[in-house]
């Protein structure tokens, strides 16, 4: 396990030399608590999760222990879930419908919080991927905050296997357009290209921790 200290005190090195604006989300999914623990333990307190379910499972008592840890959800989000996700989560990262933005809306009207949203753009136009077109995205941005989300960032993963420069750049153009100030990019293949782009948030799983327990 000592590797898991190692990976991440060295990842965060790179990234905090490379950037004072961006943060290091450790992505602990599928990850065991003695592996989360060592994290813990050096200081670690940004933590990505992509199901509700495991998170509520892991992170209420983690968080009694250590107050000032922050989760965003990284992965899709339910509309029937929108409502654990706002009690649990300090940002949502996953804003991608309308449906999700009306449910969103109403459960942080009913728990008095107000988790940060991210939209997350669908930059490579796969179809099996969540996420807005790249088109449509000025819209939905518009809409969402007119509506009165506290919108705050985008969110990309770029296709497998493609370059993600293009999809970093297009992601950080969208951003600006819309002046939103968080961008959350870059995995553990590509973090140090997306803070090259202008990543506020790069989501590192695999480089921290080792391989997921199966999935
Ligand atoms: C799993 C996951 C990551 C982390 O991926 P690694 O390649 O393990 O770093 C980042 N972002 C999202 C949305 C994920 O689902």
């Amino acid at each position: 396990m000592n590797h898991i200290k190692d990976s991440l005190l060295k990842i965060r090195y790179q990234v905090n030399g490379a950037s004072k604006n961006a943060a290091l989300i450790a992505v602990s999914k599928h990850q065991p608590p003695e592996k989360v623990a060592i994290t813990l333990q050096i200081g670690q307190r940004l933590f990505g999760e992509n199901r509700v379910q495991e998170a509520l499972a892991k992170w209420p008592t983690l968080k009694e222990a250590y107050p000032d840890i922050q989760l965003h959800l990284i992965g899709p989000l339910q509309t029937n879930k929108a409502k654990e996700a706002v009690a649990l989560f300090d940002a949502i990262q996953t804003l991608d419908r309308p449906k999700l933005a009306t449910a969103l809306l109403k459960e942080m009207q009913a728990q008095n919080r107000r988790p940060e949203c991210y939209i997350q753009v669908n930059t490579g136009h796969e179809p099996q991927k969540a996420g807005v077109m790249p088109e449509e995205a000025d819209n939905f941005i518009r809409q969402c905050i007119a509506d009165g989300l506290p919108v705050t960032g985008l969110m990309c993963i770029p296709p497998a296997g493609e370059d993600p420069v293009p999809h970093f750049t297009l992601l950080k153009t969208l951003a600006q357009r819309n002046n939103l100030p968080n961008l959350s990019m870059g995995m553990s293949g590509d973090y140090m290209q997306a803070i090259a782009c202008g990543a506020t948030h790069v989501r590192v799983g695999t480089a921290i921790f080792g391989e997921r327990a199966g999935i």
